[in-house]
This record gives structure tokens, C-alpha cells and sequence, in this order.
């Protein structure tokens, strides 16, 4: 059973804001000073060339446990759609190339789509949060959030695939308050897991 004893850091593995937000978030509360990447000076460009969420998930917790010497949280997510048989998944940061932003990669997905039927256009969005120690991985957490892509985007809020991403209820990911995405994403039930798993890390 590792124990942590001293200062507790968790060095965030990600700059990006969207996921930053969510991070802080969901591990309010919890014994650690939460710390960015960039807050903490480390740069650091993991290639996420993994076979499985779990595999780059893990690749970068251990990476920037490293580069940090302290524990470091990562997430690896995407978004899986039916009627792409699954896809993009893993590639779901990079799907339609490096040209595209977030919106970009939306409008791409709505296109493709275009003539999939309603009742075909199921989705879920799939996490895995690893917790890392410079020594190795210590622990590795999975969830899913069902939904189905709509027609068109609709909300301000959330990030990337979130405005046609329609939640059951008719509202999409980018309309659901933060405490109300937070209770249901396949982020916010993953990161809960490796919460739960920090809180009892110097019990
Ligand atoms: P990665 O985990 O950094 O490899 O990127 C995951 C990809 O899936 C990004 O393109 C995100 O925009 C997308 N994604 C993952 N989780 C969410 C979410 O909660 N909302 C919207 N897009 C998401």
C-alpha cells in the first residue's frame, strides 16, 4: 500500500482548459495542491501512441509523475460513435487531421452524419483516468457518458464535441450546468473513482 507523507502535490497532465476546469472541479476538496503543467513550468509533449485509452492515459501520469516528482493525474477520452463503428475514439483529439480546432472536428462529425437515420445515431464518450507516482502507475479508472449526436450544436458551455452531443432529456452536453455535467460524464465518474483512491493515499 503506497502511503504519502509531506507536501501533496497532483500535477495535472493536461493544459488543456476545458479538461483543467473539469479537473479542478471534480478533486475540490481533496488533500492536494492541484498544479497545471504550465503553472508548474514543465513542458512536456507525451505521444499518445498507445493501443487503448488506458495505455496513454498511463503513458502520460507516468510521464509527468516524472518530470514532476510527484503524483500526476491523466486523462485519455474520446468520443464513440455507432454509426463510425466506434470511432473516433482514441483519435477523437485528432479526427480530420491537424488542420481542424474543436469546432472543426464538430462540423466534420455533423457532416459525416448527415444522412445516418435518427435512432442510429447513438454515441458515448469513454474516459480513463490514470494517477501516477514517479515510480509507476497506481491506479486506473473507467467510465462511460451514453448520449446520441444531434443535428445541429446547440449550448455555450462544455468543450469540444459537447454541442451535438444530445444527453437523455434532450439537452446537449454543452446545456448541462458544470455540477449537472459533472454528475453524469464519463470524466466526472472517472475522476471520482481516482479521488476516492487519492483520499486514501496518508490515511
Ligand atoms: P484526449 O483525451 O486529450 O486525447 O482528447 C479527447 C478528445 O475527445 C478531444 O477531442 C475532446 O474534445 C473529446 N472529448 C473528450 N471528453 C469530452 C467531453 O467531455 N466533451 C467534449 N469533448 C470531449
Amino acid at each position: 500500500m503506497v502511503k504519502i507523507t509531506g507536501v501533496r502535490r497532483l500535477l495535472l497532465a493536461t493544459n488543456n482548459p476545458g479538461k483543467v476546469r473539469e479537473f479542478r472541479r471534480l478533486l475540490d476538496g481533496l488533500p492536494f495542491e492541484i498544479v497545471t503543467p504550465a503553472a508548474a513550468g514543465i513542458t512536456l509533449d507525451v505521444v499518445e501512441d498507445g493501443d487503448s485509452y488506458a495505455a496513454n492515459a498511463s503513458k502520460k501520469a507516468l510521464a509527468f509523475a516524472r518530470a514532476g516528482g510527484c503524483l500526476a493525474l491523466a486523462d485519455d477520452s474520446g468520443i464513440e460513435v455507432d454509426a463510425l463503428g466506434g470511432g473516433p475514439g482514441m483519435y477523437s483529439a485528432r479526427y480530420g487531421g491537424p488542420g481542424l480546432d474543436d469546432a472543426g472536428r464538430l462540423d466534420l462529425l455533423l457532416r459525416e452524419l448527415e444522412s445516418v437515420p435518427d435512432g442510429e445515431r447513438g454515441a458515448r464518450y469513454r474516459a480513463v483516468v490514470a494517477v501516477a507516482a514517479p515510480t509507476g502507475v497506481l491506479h486506473l479508472a473507467e467510465a462511460t457518458f451514453e448520449g446520441e449526436i444531434g443535428r445541429e450544436k446547440r449550448g455555450e458551455r462544455g468543450f469540444g464535441y459537447d454541442p451535438a452531443f444530445v444527453v437523455p432529456g434532450g439537452r446537449t452536453g454543452a446545456e448541462l450546468s458544470d455540477a449537472e455535467k459533472d454528475a453524469v460524464s464519463h470524466r466526472g465518474k472517472a475522476v471520482r473513482d481516482a479521488a476516492a483512491y487519492l483520499r486514501t493515499l496518508g490515511e
